[in-house]
């Protein structure tokens, strides 16, 4: 994974007023209607483009400040989903009709909802053009655009994963996750394999997480001896924060699940049952593995539109963002949140939530002619669930050290921690982040180790 190490605030803050160029001289708060020959041409002062987590969450806090109208959320779909819930929806714990609203009831009243697609980005003329035929004229912009799932670069996956009764399925999209289920409730001997693709995903641990509450299902269901669990991942180690790498691979060992490194999924044979792998660390050396359930980890990238505006984005595709301000490296108007800026930080909703507060308070620096110095530590995290009733709540920063929240030694499994992912976190998501009230755990962290409790 590329990683940047975190520069000095003054180096950041020198790049800032290099930058600082492209802010507008002066800044509207008007909403304009008017019609141009083929495009109907809108004005606003902050356009938000993705009202997923981070989108609707920087619109809440936005438009509260702003008031009603300076807001325009650009966004094409009915339903916004809590997908951090489809990872219990793949073991049978909760359901899909759990995991969404609809976006009108949870984008913010005050923002103006357009409820098309971002075609093309014109960051030197500030503007943006949609799906509706509409030229969007912004004074800020904010990229939130998430990933985009490429479930079609791996040949034969698409046609196995909409073949009845294919025994493949993926937790990574509401539209194949409740396969996930039925998937375990058929498999009664063979290998399930599970995969993890070779580049930056959302949530990191979501597929280890499937692969260890399958192994406790089949082991409740009494057939885990006649099912072997291969966890095949294109990364070189379990997972990158050393603390939670060592507890899990103990729980590898414990549980008999066989762990194969550098291995990345390049085709799915779901007539033969056989799942084709590189082996990355041998360029071209491919392994066959037969399957009589495979759940795959789609790869992913920046959405097209946001990767195809060479001038916003890093070679990647990512927006090209300091990784301290999430500020445009170029553009100083321009900003990102969540999955789809460059950071080097672990792409989640909880990461997203830790952006937030630092985006809003840079954005309404930048809107007063400021330079934004409020800096985004890289913060994380990620709830491995383990089990039916188990979860290690990994939280960490741009340096992969661990920065726990609570007054517990957070790499043991443990049933608190399990609860709070279940029940408590799509509470808090719901009416709070969306809500814009939701900043992280800082602050819980802080009156913590002021308390100075002993960690067991
Ligand atoms: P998203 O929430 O994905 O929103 C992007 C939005 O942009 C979407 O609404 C989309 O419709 C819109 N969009 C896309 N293209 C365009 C366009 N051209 N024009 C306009 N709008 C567009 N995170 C955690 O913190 N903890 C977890 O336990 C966790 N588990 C997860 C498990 C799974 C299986 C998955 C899939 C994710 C998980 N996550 C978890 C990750 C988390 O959901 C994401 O990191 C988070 O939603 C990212 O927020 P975002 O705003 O960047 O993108």
């Amino acid at each position: 994974m590329n990683r940047r190490l975190p520069g000095t605030i003054s180096q950041c803050q020198r790049l800032l007023l290099a930058t600082h160029n492209h802010a507008p001289t002066a800044f509207s708060s008007r909403f304009l209607s008017t019609s141009s020959v083929n495009r109907e041409r809108q004005e606003c002062q902050v356009l938000v483009v993705g009202g997923g987590t981070g989108g609707c969450a920087m619109a809440a806090k936005l438009s509260s400040r702003l008031g009603s109208d300076k807001v325009v959320v650009l966004e094409p779909e009915d339903k916004h989903y809590y997908q951090p819930m489809f990872t219990l929806i793949g073991g049978g714990m909760k359901r899909l009709d759990q995991s969404h609203r609809q976006m009108a009831d949870v984008l913010p009243k005050k923002a103006k909802w357009v409820k098309e697609k971002a075609l093309e980005f014109d960051p030197d003329n500030n503007t943006v053009s949609t799906s509706g035929g509409k030229t969007i004229k912004y004074d800020f912009l904010i990229i939130a655009t998430g990933l985009q799932l490429n479930y079609e670069k791996i040949p034969g996956l698409v046609e196995a994963l909409e073949t009845p009764g294919s025994n493949v399925c993926s937790i990574y999209s509401p539209k194949y996750v409740d396969q996930v289920y039925e998937c375990l409730r058929r498999t009664t001997k063979g290998n399930a394999v599970f995969t993890f693709p070779n580049c930056p995903i959302k949530c990191a641990g979501a597929p280890q997480k499937i692969a260890y509450i399958s192994d406790h299902y089949f082991r409740k269901m009494g057939r885990r001896d006649n099912v072997n669990i291969i966890y095949n991942t294109s990364l070189p180690v379990i997972f990158g924060v050393k603390h939670y790498a060592e507890a899990l691979m103990k729980l590898i060992k414990r549980r008999n699940i066989t762990l194969n490194v550098q291995r990345n999924l390049v085709e799915v044979r779901h007539g033969d049952n056989i799942a084709v792998f590189e082996d990355l660390a041998n360029p071209g050396v491919h392994y066959e593995e037969t399957y009589s359930m495979l759940h795959v980890t789609p790869p992913m990238s920046a959405p097209d539109v946001v990767a195809n505006c060479k001038k916003l984005v890093t070679p990647t595709g990512f927006v090209d963002v300091d990784q301290m301000t999430l500020q445009h490296n170029k553009y100083s108007n321009v900003f990102s949140i969540g999955d789809s800026a460059s950071s080097p930080n672990s792409k989640t909703a909880a990461a997203a939530a830790a952006q937030s507060p630092v985006v809003f308070r840079n954005v309404m620096a930048a809107i007063e002619g400021k330079a934004p110095t409020d800096i985004y530590d890289g913060y994380s995290s990620c709830p491995i669930v383990t089990g039916y009733s188990s979860c290690i709540l990994a939280e960490f920063d741009y340096n992969l050290t661990p920065v726990e929240t609570f007054p517990l030694d957070q790499s043991k499994e443990r049933y608190s921690m399990f609860f709070m992912k279940k029940e408590l976190m799509p509470l808090l998501y719901w009416k709070l982040m969306m809500n814009g009230y939701w900043n992280g755990p800082a602050l819980m962290r802080k009156m913590f180790s002021v308390l100075k409790f002993n960690k067991k």
